[in-house]
């Protein structure tokens, strides 16, 4: 199918941005990689009647670090993400995530915030900002907030940005880089969406566990984090036996729903399975982190 009739505008500044998509508040869609959102309106699952492509902003193009956080700015794409040093040093949990990641031809033209901003339930890069802690930087007409990543994700393709926001810039903490981390996912084919995922950073100290973030995707209709999986690791000794219980009850505790080529009783499996693994592998590269 080919999309409905839309008018197009390519502005030049982010101020111009922000006045289109006030002017037509609910009408208007920002395009960036175009790789959600083009699909969403060919199939009419989206009719904006005004599309803002905002490749114009290449000075939204970057990821760098600034004092305690890895700054991504919204015309980052997946591939610069991917292949960068600085975020294998930085984040490495979103190296690894990135390696489920779509295909070549996805990547090279979506961006991360167009990512986060279509909040699929089972992408990756929604729990990677969940467990990370990350602050996603919005902007309308009336100034910037700092929204909690715990908060931007609403629902099946919902945000919390309002309909004259834009997502310019993400934050992660880099503090971070002293933890172990894990990242197991499980998808029909190598870069689909995830049947079920699991992306888990552990701190350890003195052989005990100070610091537990686990975020599970494709088991609701929002990546979310488990803080009652969280607090059954905190003050203990990491072991197989201990992994493999706080999986199990985040299997009992999580409800997933039937999907195609996987059912609730498969994705719970699942979480029994990936949640130790996610979390062996984050405590063996805890133990080599300085404390
Ligand atoms: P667009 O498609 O341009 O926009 C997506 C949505 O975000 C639209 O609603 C748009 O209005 C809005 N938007 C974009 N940028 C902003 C912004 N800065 N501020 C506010 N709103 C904004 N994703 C995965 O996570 N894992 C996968 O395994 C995966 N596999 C894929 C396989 C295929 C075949 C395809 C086609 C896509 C796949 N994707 C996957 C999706 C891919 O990651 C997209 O690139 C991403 O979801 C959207 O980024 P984009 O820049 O293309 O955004």
């Amino acid at each position: 199918m080919k999309p409905a009739h839309f008018d197009y505008a390519r502005p030049r500044t982010l101020d111009e941005v922000l006045h289109l998509l006030a002017s037509r508040p609910g009408d208007a869609k920002l395009i960036a990689g175009g790789q959600s959102l083009v699909p969403m309106m060919n199939f009419r699952f989206a009719r904006p009647e005004l599309l803002i492509d905002v490749n114009a902003l290449t000075d939204l193009d970057y990821h760098r670090r600034e004092g305690d956080a890895l700054c991504i700015g919204a015309l980052t794409r997946h591939v610069t993400l991917r292949d960068s040093a600085l975020v294998r040093e930085l984040c490495p949990l979103m190296a690894e995530a990135y390696r489920h990641v779509a295909h070549v031809a996805v990547r090279n033209r979506g961006t991360l915030c167009g990512n986060l901003c279509h909040a699929d339930p089972a992408s990756e890069m929604p729990a990677v900002m969940l467990a990370t802690e990350a602050t996603l930087v919005v902007q309308g007409l009336s100034g910037r907030r700092q929204v909690p990543a715990a908060d931007f994700f609403q629902g099946v393709y919902a945000t919390a940005l309002e309909p004259d926001e834009m997502l310019v810039e993400v934050r992660i903490p880099v503090g971070q880089a002293r933890l172990g981390h894990g990242f197991e996912e499980v998808s029909v084919r190598k870069g689909d969406y995830a049947l079920t995922l699991v992306a888990s950073l552990l701190g350890i100290r003195n052989g005990r566990i100070e610091m537990a973030a686990v975020a599970l995707a494709g088991v609701a209709d929002r990546a979310m984090r488990v803080p009652t999986l969280e607090a059954g690791l905190l003050g203990k000794m990491p072991s197989d036996a201990l992994f493999a219980e706080v999986g199990a009850a985040a299997s009992l505790a999580l409800i997933p729903a039937d999907v195609d080529h996987a059912d609730a009783e498969y994705r719970r499996d699942l979480i029994r399975t990936l949640v130790p693994r996610a979390l062996t592998r984050a405590a063996e590269r805890a133990a080599f982190q300085p404390t």
